[in-house]
């Protein structure tokens, strides 16, 4: 259920609603936006009836949800979520670039990325210290010292980290080190995961399953938002399809198809969404121009010699000409 304050009810008007709610043994949700105030209800195993909220004192309507989200939707919160990454905005019109290599492999690596990556004017910087690959042999990631070199960039180069959990020790490290945390495709439907996220004071990067509907992924958000945590950014990073010529299917039409349904800003993963580095800045170039509010794109100084995804890394260079012509699309639909 969700209760729609009017348009000029009090704090202590939407406060009496919340200990209503609390008092039925229920979780209240409360969303201010630009015109009213919402609360979404959650925890309830049936129907609530209406009739606990209606008459309450600043109360315009209580509304039941047929669908199965409540929190990720426009029914509860018409206005954009803005996500707040150590004062660096994703959602708020501007164009969000999170680039990085996918792992963190040396210093002198990191930093070379870093220096560019800041250079072209993004605010996020990306790198895997938890690696989750296919192979067990495959090289997994530097762990802690991978994170304590992510604050030696955010000290140097005043870039927001982001970085990915694999479980929830990996969630209580990132959340030492890093400003955002990232939930990667093969977690997407971690429940227990997700809900710890859901308790975290960061911001959480929540990737699309690489076999997920667009359903499972918004309830995967849901999830987190469930627990607490509105700071929820959508990435879209392909699916599988019979398709052969990509690593992943970039679907585009899911910032549209996500743009009708939530709130929740959601940005374009160009690099897993291709798998290679010549279909890399066509389809960020794609993913701006279809509306999205950023992009997360791999970096690598040498990507021949990259221990993680080298085939889909841009070079430094290639970096830069990305970004100068993902503003210039910006601009003009903007
Ligand atoms: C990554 O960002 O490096 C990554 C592993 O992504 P995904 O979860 O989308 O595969
Ligand atoms: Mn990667």
């Amino acid at each position: 259920m969700l209760v729609v304050m009017n348009a000029n009810a009090t704090e202590a008007e939407i406060a009496g609603v919340v200990r209503v709610i609390e008092a039925l043994g229920l979780r209240a949700h409360t969303m201010p936006g630009a015109t009213r105030t919402a609360i979404g209800i959650t925890g309830n195993k049936g129907a609530i009836s209406l009739q606990h909220f209606e008459n309450l004192p600043g109360v315009a309507e209580a509304i039941r949800v047929s669908k199965p989200y409540k929190l990720i939707t426009l029914d509860l919160k018409q206005d954009r979520t803005i996500v707040d990454i150590g004062g660096a905005k994703i959602g708020n019109g501007s164009l969000a670039i999170i680039a990085g290599p996918c792992a963190i492999e040396t210093r002198q690596q990191t930093f070379a990325v870093a220096e560019v990556v800041k250079k072209s004017g993004a605010k996020f910087f990306r790198g895997g210290a938890f690696k989750p690959r296919t192979s067990p042999y495959a090289f997994a990631g530097l762990g802690e010292e991978g994170l304590k070199m992510l604050v030696e960039v955010r000290e140097k180069f005043g870039l927001r980290i982001v970085s990915e959990a694999l479980d929830e020790p990996g969630v209580d490290l990132v959340e030492k080190y890093a400003d955002m945390i990232q939930i990667g495709a093969r977690n997407m439907q971690n429940y227990t995961l997700l809900r710890r996220v859901g308790r975290s004071k960061l911001p959480v990067l929540l990737k699309r399953g690489m076999a997920a509907t667009l359903e499972e992924w918004l309830l995967a958000a849901e999830y987190i938002m469930s627990e607490g945590n509105y700071q929820v950014v959508l990435c879209e990073r392909g699916v599988r399809t019979f398709a052969q010529h990509t690593r992943n299917t970039l679907d585009l039409a899911a910032v549209p198809a996500v743009r009708r349904i939530s709130h929740l800003p959601i940005i374009i993963d160009a690099s897993h969404g291709t798998g290679k580095n010549y279909m890399v800045t066509p389809l960020a170039r794609a993913g701006v121009a279809v509306g999205a509010d950023g992009l997360m794109i791999e970096v690598h100084c040498k990507p021949e010699e990259a221990l993680s995804d080298g085939a889909q890394a841009l070079t430094l260079d290639e970096f830069e000409q990305m970004a100068d012509e993902v503003r210039a699309i910006h601009e003009v639909i903007n």
